[in-house]
């Protein structure tokens, strides 16, 4: 049986974030089974945001939570790590409104949870085992979740630039391999977009540090992770933004150059129509789509 997992001891790490540039302390913190993933607002008495899709406030280049005006932004990183980890229950901490970026990957948060240990709680954990197909397009941007009997997610991004072009990548989150290849796979800005995403409020925190900077034709910040490190980072935000639905899926999801904001369309009609799943648990620890033992843990 598949069981429910938190971390063992509290991890913390500090940054800066990505679009505010703001200085921010983050702790992960164990939790009980059944309070999934939850955030916490240290300068705000300690004000609670569940990762849930209803409390998405904002998607544009960033995932952010919002409730009662209190904000959570850039979520999908951490949220990822989470999942690719296999951790149901934890609360983050953090002392201001974006979580840090770190390497701009969601390494670093899968080194704090290898580093806090992985424990198997008492409850098994319930499942959303898709029943029915859910296709959403707009222009050529596409997403869908097919039914399956695992977590999949296969992504295909097409930028006209001469480092990218039409990359695909697939990975299943049974297996080891988001730990292998999707969480070092770092976010990326082109340089020529940068003056006016700043001059909107946002990457004041971005840096050659954080972010795979790209120039009209070119890496300016040599050397990539992998050759086709966007379309995985593509996978790794997807991965944290469907972590909303608050629980683990049972289906293959497919998207084709969306964003946050199809991502998180998927979420919300995931979560609205009851009809499109079901409720299990799994016998068969084995096709959890998560990393469940600790010994898959070991990078
Ligand atoms: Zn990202």
């Amino acid at each position: 049986m598949a069981h429910e997992q938190t971390i063992r001891a509290a991890v913390s790490c500090s940054g800066v974030g990505l679009h505010s540039g703001a200085p921010v302390n983050l702790r992960i913190l164990p939790a009980p089974a059944r309070t999934g993933l939850v955030f916490r607002r240290t300068d705000l008495d300690g004000f609670q945001v569940e990762a849930s899709g209803r409390n998405v406030a904002r998607v544009s280049y960033a995932t952010s939570l919002m409730k009662k005006g209190v904000l959570i932004s850039t979520t999908e990183h951490l949220l990822s790590a989470c999942i690719g980890a296999g951790i149901d229950n934890a609360i983050v901490e953090l002392d201001n409104l974006e979580l840090p970026i770190l390497d701009g990957s969601a390494r670093p948060f899968v080194e704090m949870i290898k580093k806090a240990g992985v424990r198997r709680q008492r409850k098994a954990r319930t499942y959303l085992r898709m029943v029915r197909e859910i296709e959403l397009r707009e222009g050529d941007k596409f997403i869908a979740v097919y039914p399956a009997n695992s977590y999949s997610v296969s992504y295909s991004i097409n930028f006209p630039h001469p480092q990218i072009g039409r990359q695909t990548f697939c990975v299943q989150l049974t297996n080891g391999s988001y730990l292998r290849e999707i969480a070092p796979a770092r976010t990326f800005g082109f340089l020529h977009e940068a003056d006016a995403m700043r001059q909107q409020g946002l990457i004041r925190g971005a840096s050659a540090e954080n972010v795979i900077v790209l120039t009209r034709d070119d890496v300016l910040n040599p050397p990539l992770r992998f050759p086709d490190e966007f379309v995985r980072h593509k996978v790794l935000d997807l991965i944290g933004d469907l972590a909303l639905i608050g629980r683990q899926i049972l289906g293959s999801v497919v998207a084709d150059r969306a964003g946050h904001a199809m991502h998180t369309a998927l979420v919300s009609r995931i979560l609205r129509d009851k009809s499109y799943w079901e409720e299990t648990t799994l016998e068969d620890e084995t096709s959890a789509p998560a990393l469940a033992s600790t010994a898959s843990l070991s990078l």
